[in-house]
């Protein structure tokens, strides 16, 4: 398997003021195409620091790409670390100069002097072209090794890596070919799904499971090799089947999946509408909903009915019920999701009651007792939730992710 190091240069990074996103992109990028990351590092604006990464980089990886540090200024000492790096001279290019001074004519201003220094690029090494900003990357390649610098500007940066330096990455990959998958999983904690699948998350495995947390949702992501793309297709669609066929419902989706994606597709192709009557959760559900491109096709409209007096008002919760068993109970729960569905005419509601704490909380209604309730074809359930151990927000996420779980089992049974 190919292997890359990736070199971030900016007193920025170092100092906090910055996060570095480019190196988590590129490495994503490249793992996509089968090659491994085996090191990010943070360097400083100065060019022995640089040339010492750049020399310990090229020893240990088959692609060292390096972003940033190719601007104007005196702080931009990229371009000039390669050079001695590589023990050569800056050359200027008259057409790079041309072109980036076209770059500012065509905006209306001139070029400043100090920009001519992005038109000098390390003899022997070649440019690549920066259709978005000023500073051109650089390539250089060897037998062994290809490097490439490109600017810190995410924007300018992903352009150029996918106009100019994949395609070369893909003309030298060497070693198996790896394809990968991600099955979303929720409704079970790591732990439990580690226990699941058994063996399979064995390390050094083809192919490998590997296992993340976000937010409750579980991601369990395949990575299979083969010496042909087909061998590896095949060995992540077996092993996509026996994940699947284990984990049964606790999965909802794959790739990028959200849960209000997969509620969303299954009410469109079942020609459902959506109404939602909130309290602890403030609205979060209809915005998680409405995240959703084209979510007007099945949600209607939400409630968020705070106080008693709204639950009374607007959802037609009779007053003996919150007065009986309170507001944080079964039956206030059942009886917003019935008064939102007479209301709208939906076909499915989400209702939620519960307390999200830090505060409210008694023995028998602890705080992160939640209910949901579930109504879909004429028939409500309501599901009785404990989020122990969690801060108020999380409660209030946890709800939400479990509420629209909740419907989505409603609508696959
Ligand atoms: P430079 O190419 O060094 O002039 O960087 C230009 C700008 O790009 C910096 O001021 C940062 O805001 C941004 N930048 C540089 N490196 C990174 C990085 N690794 N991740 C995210 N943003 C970056
Ligand atoms: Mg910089």
């Amino acid at each position: 398997m190919s292997r890359a190091c990736l070199l971030s240069i900016g007193n920025e990074l170092l100092c906090g003021q910055t996060v570095d996103t480019n190196a988590a992109w590129l490495s994503g990028r490249l793992f996509e195409v089968g090659v491994q990351t085996i090191s990010v590092q943070l360097v400083p604006d100065e060019t022995a620091e640089i040339v010492e990464a750049l020399r310990q980089a090229v020893r240990r990886a088959d692609f060292v790409l390096v972003t940033g540090g190719l601007g104007p200024t005196d702080d931009d000492l990229t371009r000039e670390a390669l050079a001695e790096y590589l023990g050569v001279e800056l050359v200027y290019h008259p057409e790079l100069g041309e072109k980036i001074e076209a770059f500012f004519t065509s905006r209306g201003m001139t070029m400043p002097r100090s920009n001519r220094v992005q038109a000098t690029i390390p003899q022997g090494a070649e440019p690549i072209d920066n259709p978005r900003g000023t500073a051109p990357g650089v390539l250089y390649e060897t037998e062994n090794t290809l490097i490439a610098l490109m600017p810190g500007v995410p924007g300018e940066m992903k352009a150029m890596f996918e106009n100019a330096v994949m395609p070369r990455i893909c003309q030298r990959l060497k070693g198996p070919t790896v394809r990968s998958v991600n099955l979303r999983c929720f409704g079970a904690g790591e732990s439990t799904i580690a226990e699941m699948l058994g063996h399979r998350m064995q390390r050094g495995r083809n192919p490998l499971v590997n296992c993340t947390v976000s937010e409750g949702i579980i991601t369990l992501q395949i990575v299979a090799s083969g010496s042909s793309s087909l061998e590896a297709e095949q060995v992540l669609n077996t092993e996509r089947e026996e994940l699947e066929k284990i984990l049964g419902p606790l999965v909802f989706g794959s790739g990028e999946d959200t849960l209000q994606d997969v509620v969303g597709r299954l009410l469109r192709s079942q020609h459902k509408t959506l109404v939602t009557a909130e309290s602890c959760t403030g609205g979060l559900i209809g915005k998680l909903i409405t995240d959703v491109p084209g979510s007007s096709d099945y949600y209607i409209c939400g409630w968020i009915t705070y106080g008693n007096q709204a639950k009374i008002h607007q959802l037609k919760v009779p007053p003996e019920v919150i007065e009986r068993f309170g507001a944080v109970s079964e039956a206030t729960a059942r009886a917003m999701a019935e008064g939102a569905a007479q209301q709208s005419g939906a076909d499915c509601v989400i209702s939620i009651t519960g307390i999200a704490g830090p505060g409210g909380g008694t023995e028998q209604k602890p705080v992160g007792l939640v209910y949901i309730g579930i109504q879909d074809e004429g028939q409500c359930r309501v599901h009785r939730c404990h989020f122990a151990n969690a801060g108020r927000a999380s409660v209030r996420l946890r709800a939400t992710q479990t509420a629209l779980n909740l419907l989505r089992r409603e609508l696959t049974i």
